[in-house]
């Protein structure tokens, strides 16, 4: 089906109707972010990314493109597995407490997702299994998750962070979508190939009442996808790598890591993967009141490995160790898959410019593959 922009603000309006909070791309703080989008005009119309270790920065566009950035620093997890979440509330009645709200008793809300990627559809599933796999699942994330319907949108460019095609997690679409679309731009304008990938996503699509698009329409877009597949230069030779990193504990290379490392967690609180919590409990001064909140913790803090005395992980060598080897190693033993989905964000926001591919193929002493393929 070929859309126009007015196409897709049709369907942004009849989700919104049936009672779905649209979350999609918003320029916002200097950044792209998702939040609640009401229309088109909340989208980052003719703007883009530019990300480098360490760096990123907004620049416009030499023409009206709506999704023609990479990603942004946020990813879908915070709307499933909120930064900040109160478990319960209770209040004294009498001897007894009592309690008065309960988090995953509450209704959840209903999202669109507007804009996911692919490698963000791979850390969807990725937490999927972590937090409904298994016999515990995590009810807030599983109320959260439910009714999620996803108009993912393929990318068409590709920042030097990127390394899903190393992971197998991108760049081209492959499931996980209601509705995927793929822009193209034409002149300052674009408009949209789009396919369901579920039964929902096509009556959605049929309401719409577009036509169908043409082999020419879908060269186009493929063609578009191609571009994004080309422009990534970053590689992580993942041959073996799960058994090399748990041979490697004692590498050199974490001593040399841990001296730039800031132990500051932002490799943590971006990556859409990451899922470590801790709980904090409040009170009122007069004891009659209390309530736990779940926030968002990092292995990169001291307090997260402390047990009654002290750390496990006291030094920044053994946090970021931990960190590393959990993503691309000891991930695949606890879950069946790695934890990384080369996305790329731990790179852009690391204020130390640290490359989670080149620490990974130090301590495996594979020779570095993205500076042999920058070279060929
Ligand atoms: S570890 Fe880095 S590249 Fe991998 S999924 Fe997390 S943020 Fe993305
Ligand atoms: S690797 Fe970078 S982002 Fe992560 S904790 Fe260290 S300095 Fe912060």
């Amino acid at each position: 089906m070929r859309l126009e922009a007015k196409e897709l603000a049709s369907l942004i309006e009849t989700l919104r109707r049936d009672g779905y909070e649209v979350v999609g791309p918003t320029v916002r703080d200097g950044a792209i972010v998702y939040d609640a989008i009401e229309g088109l005009e909340d989208l980052p119309r003719g703007w883009t990314d530019e990300h480098a270790p360490g760096r990123y920065r907004l620049l416009r566009r030499p023409d009206n493109a709506l999704f023609g950035y990479v990603v942004g620093p946020q990813s879908w997890k915070r709307f499933l597995l909120p930064p900040r979440v109160r478990l319960f509330s209770v209040r004294r009645n009498g001897d007894q407490p009592e309690i008065i709200a309960d988090a995953s008793a509450e209704p959840p809300p209903k999202y669109a997702f507007l804009g996911a990627r692919a490698c963000e559809l791979a850390a969807l599933a990725v937490q999927d299994r972590v937090l409904l796999g298994g016999p515990y699942a995590d009810p807030i994330y599983r109320n959260r998750r439910q009714d999620v319907f996803v108009i993912a949108v393929q990318c068409t460019q590709a920042a030097p962070t990127c390394f899903c095609s190393s992971m197998g997690t991108g760049p081209k679409l492959s499931g996980g979508y209601d509705i995927a679309l793929t822009e193209v731009v034409e002149g300052a304008e674009s408009w949209f190939v789009a396919h369901a990938g579920t039964e929902a996503g096509a009556a959605r699509l049929a309401a719409l009442g577009a036509p169908e698009a043409s082999p020419q329409d879908v060269a186009r877009a493929e063609e578009a996808a191609r571009r994004a597949e080309s422009m990534i230069t970053r590689r992580l030779n993942t041959a073996g790598l799960r058994e090399r990193l748990a041979e490697n504990f004692e590498h050199p290379q974490w001593d040399d890591v841990a001296r730039r490392c800031l132990a500051c967690a932002n490799c943590t609180l971006v990556c859409p993967t990451c899922f470590c919590v801790t709980v904090e409990d409040t009170s009122d001064v007069t004891g009659s009141h209390a309530e736990r909140w779940r926030l968002w913790d990092s292995c990169f803090t001291q307090s997260f490995s402390y047990i009654h005395g002290g750390p496990v992980r006291a030094s920044i060598k053994a946090r970021y160790r931990q960190w590393l080897t959990h993503k691309l190693s000891s991930w695949h033993d606890q879950f069946g898959t790695s934890g990384c989905v080369g996305c790329g964000r731990c790179i852009t926001w690391c204020p130390a410019a640290i490359e989670i591919t080149t620490e990974a193929e130090a301590v495996c002493g594979f020779p570095p593959s993205s500076l042999r393929s920058e070279q060929a």
